[in-house]
């Protein structure tokens, strides 16, 4: 991406012009009722270059739940607790055409990290004295990367899907009968949901990719924030499993390696040059952000982002 800001900026605000097609296009969902309590049409789009450059456009103050993008923080947990090596004996790496909270595709384990069952799976490996210290330790992860002053969990979306999270209570107690860890399944829930109910603003969001895109190094601190063994782990899983069941028509389409959430939003990374962070409620069926992933598609052409090409 050898352009210049101004350029950049120009053809930022032209994609998120061209992006307006999509408003209107898609759902908010119903089975996490705090998430209907949103404006369905808030936008917000963030670019962050690992050289420290940030680009910002619309709603930048609104704060939304990370949802499954907070799997990725259970991932780098789970890796950093356990190894590649016992983590995968327990979890798949593939692929899978179910939907995210399926028990179909569970088996013998769940078909990846980025499914619910496999992010019950890794939730079930961070080490902590109990729940409250594991997920401190999450938030820290988070806060680490994302640089967000305001990072806390959020109570109404917590106290919302804990109430009505059945389907993942039968994910997590199959799990448990399944030997794929002994804790309590309500504990190892409560934390996979505590980790999905942690807030951001765009910008917050964008800087925890980046530093992704950075090899694992902070963006302003320039430290060491993830190691760069878990780094490639965590960015290939984004490229092949990151977009639930779309995501190979995702990575043919957009070309960058990314991990969307229910609350609508989506991070992308490209390698050693930037991430891209965009919030936009309504989605498609595969659960994916409608003018979020058609936003990316034409990032990725204007600004030369696809890996691939
Ligand atoms: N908390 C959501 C769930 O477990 C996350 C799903 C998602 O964003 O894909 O259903």
């Amino acid at each position: 991406m050898l352009l210049n800001k101004e350029l950049i900026d120009e053809k930022i605000r032209i994609a998120i012009e061209n992006s307006k097609k999509y408003i209107g296009k898609g759902e908010v969902p119903s089975y996490i009722p705090e998430l209907l309590n949103v404006d369905r049409d808030n936008f917000a789009f963030c670019l962050v270059g690992t050289t420290g450059d940030i680009f910002t456009y619309g709603d930048d103050e609104i704060v939304f739940s990370l949802q499954s993008i907070s799997k990725i923080l259970t991932l780098i947990l789970a890796l950093s607790d356990t190894t590649p090596a016992y983590l995968y004996s327990k979890v798949g790496s593939e692929p899978t055409s179910y939907e995210f909270n399926s028990l179909i595709p569970i088996g013998d384990k769940a078909a990846n990290p980025f499914i619910n069952a496999g992010a019950i799976t890794t939730s079930s490996m961070i080490l902590g004295s109990d729940n409250e210290e594991k997920f401190d330790r999450i938030l820290g992860l988070f806060r680490s990367m994302s640089e967000f002053e305001g990072t806390k969990m959020d109570e109404g979306i917590y106290t919302s899907e804990i109430a009505t999270a059945d389907r993942n209570k039968a994910i997590a107690y199959y799990l448990k009968s399944k030997g794929i860890f002994d804790q309590n399944p309500d504990e190892v829930l409560d934390l996979y949901i505590k980790a999905c109910s942690i807030g951001t603003n765009i910008e917050g969001l964008a800087m925890m990719g980046a530093v992704l895109a950075n090899k694992g190094i902070g963006i302003k601190t320039r430290e060491m924030i993830v190691p760069e063994n878990i780094v490639q782990i965590v960015v290939s899983q984004m490229a092949s499993c990151g977009m639930y069941e779309n995501s190979g028509a995702y990575l043919m389409n957009v070309g960058i390696p990314s991990k969307s959430g229910v609350s609508g939003a989506i991070v992308g990374v490209v390698p050693e040059v930037c991430s891209l962070a965009v919030y936009s409620p309504r989605l498609d069926k595969t659960g994916n952000s409608v003018r979020g992933k058609g936003l990316f598609k034409i990032i990725s052409q204007d600004l030369g982002l696809n890996i691939f090409v």
